[in-house]
């Protein structure tokens, strides 16, 4: 079962390629008055024009299904590894999708080249021909919002402003699709595919991103106690208004207050009980939005999208584990040491939660605590201050099946990429190191 599960959660990434590839076959052979290819290397022209062709018939299939992935539905997390890596997917395939758009009138260029320069130029300007300029403006667009996404530094929720353009590209881009002379004009089964699609990735964008305040259902909860733990941790716990969210422990939801300081963003923060009612969680302040959480008041609303994640130990057959936590990553793991129970005898754990010095013991004495309770379950809690930044070697040291076991791991960034190669170069397995990211590409 967990085998199955593992193949189809990496099913996505092929799907999506694969339905990007669709329209290439609708294209081979769908075409009323025969393959194209039958005279594509006839000369240099055709060529160019059928490859500028394919580009943006591919490239609007994988820009489709990369505004479908932005809609953040739960069915995604069984084909990918969880909504981060089906974020990952969005923001790779985005990234394809445009390299393709660029490509399709720069193709379709090149027989207007061959008359003049000048005319090649026109081409790729605005001009008489409606259709086409809302190409070249859905085409901006992308280019703008994602050079904005890729190679700029700015505020998340500037970002976040700035990306919802993305969705107005696709509009200018769709039309461009069907209104341009193409071989979607005689090709019944691309019209009929793009059509799908089209329609698709527009619900997709309304949905989540015009009206997602009346339309993706959360569930209501009221602040019922905040607690400032040592370094600057603050553990919210949350009262049920009607239904409580049901979860598995490691996972997260995408959190929104209502309260006059905080603006009402929604942020992702994994939930460290283990159950919907008393619900928790532990932020740390790290930036605008976070440092202003000390401002709520018990009874405050908030609002819980989710849950998302697939971040459990019980996910994996494996039940030999190490568990890597730095700073505020231990809130999965604690949801899951809360959980832990007679069903969960067959595991051995060893927990490694390293802090940065002793100043920032938010949850040592709990969790020294579980692992006095449970046999099978170690904790180390690592003093980065006192004992220097914890190592695979370290691990290694106290641990010393290591190699036998799956690892999972939760921290800052620069942690959990430097200790996923220490333990690879150790031998460990791709397939062993699990990772929770507390950032959504
Ligand atoms: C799956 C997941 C689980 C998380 N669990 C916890 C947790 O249990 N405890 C905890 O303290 N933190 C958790 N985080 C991190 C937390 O979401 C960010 O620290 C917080 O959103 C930062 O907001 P800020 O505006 O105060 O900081 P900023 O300095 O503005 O942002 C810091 C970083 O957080 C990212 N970020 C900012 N706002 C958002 C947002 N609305 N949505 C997504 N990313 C954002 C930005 O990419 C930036 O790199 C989790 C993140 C993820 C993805």
């Amino acid at each position: 079962m967990i085998k199955a599960n593992r193949i189809l959660q990496n099913s996505g990434w092929w799907i999506i390629s694969i339905l990007s590839l669709a329209p290439l076959l609708f294209w081979l052979f769908g075409n009323p008055y025969g393959s194209p290819l039958k005279f594509m290397f006839s000369s240099l022209s055709v060529f160019a024009k059928d490859i500028g062709d394919v580009f943006g018939l591919c490239g609007m299939a994988m820009f489709s299904l990369v505004i479908i992935l932005s809609a953040r539905l739960k069915i995604f997390e069984r084909f990918f590894k969880g909504i981060n890596d089906a974020y990952t997917a969005h923001h790779f395939f985005g990234g394809v999708a445009l390299i393709l758009l660029l490509f399709h009138p720069l193709f379709l260029a090149y027989n207007y080249l061959l008359i003049s320069f000048r005319q090649g130029a026109l081409f790729l300007l605005p001009g008489a021909n409606w259709a086409q300029n809302f190409g070249t403006i859905g085409l901006l667009v992308m280019i703008i919002t994602l050079v904005i996404t890729f190679y700029t530094k700015i505020k998340y929720q500037v970002w976040r402003f700035t990306h919802k353009f993305l969705g107005l590209a696709y509009v200018f881009a769709i039309f461009h699709t069907f209104l341009i002379k193409s071989d979607l004009s005689f090709n019944n089964g691309l019209r009929t595919y793009f059509l799908v699609l089209g329609i698709t990735a527009i619900v997709a964008f309304f949905y989540r991103t015009l009206f997602a305040d009346y339309l993706v259902k959360v569930l209501r909860y009221t602040v019922k106690d905040i607690k400032l733990l040592p370094d600057k941790i603050w553990e919210i716990e949350f009262k049920p208004v009607g239904k409580e969210i049901k979860f598995t422990s490691g996972q997260f939801g995408f959190i929104k207050f209502y309260s006059k300081e905080l603006s009402r963003e929604l942020h992702p923060f994994s939930f460290s009980s283990n159950t919907g009612s008393p619900l928790k969680i532990a932020v740390k302040e790290l930036g605008d939005y976070t440092d202003k959480l000390g401002s709520l008041k018990v009874g405050d609303l908030v609002k819980i999208e989710g849950p998302f994640g697939v971040f459990n130990f019980r996910n994996h057959s494996n039940k030999k584990q190490v568990w890597v936590a730095g700073g505020i990553g231990i809130t999965p793991f604690l949801s899951m040491l809360r959980s832990l129970d007679e069903k969960d005898s067959e595991y051995k754990i060893d927990l490694y939660y390293s802090i940065k010095d002793e100043n920032c013991l938010a949850f040592a004495d709990e969790i020294q605590e579980i692992a006095g309770l449970n046999e099978n379950l170690n904790a180390t809690i690592w003093i980065s201050k006192a004992m220097g930044f914890l190592t695979a070697d370290a691990i290694k040291e106290k641990t010393q099946d290591l190699m036998e076991r799956d690892i999972l791991i939760c921290g800052p960034a620069i942690m959990m990429d430097t200790m996923k190669k220490q333990f690879l170069a150790q031998g460990a397995l791709e397939k062993q190191i699990h990772i929770e990211e507390f950032q959504l590409y």
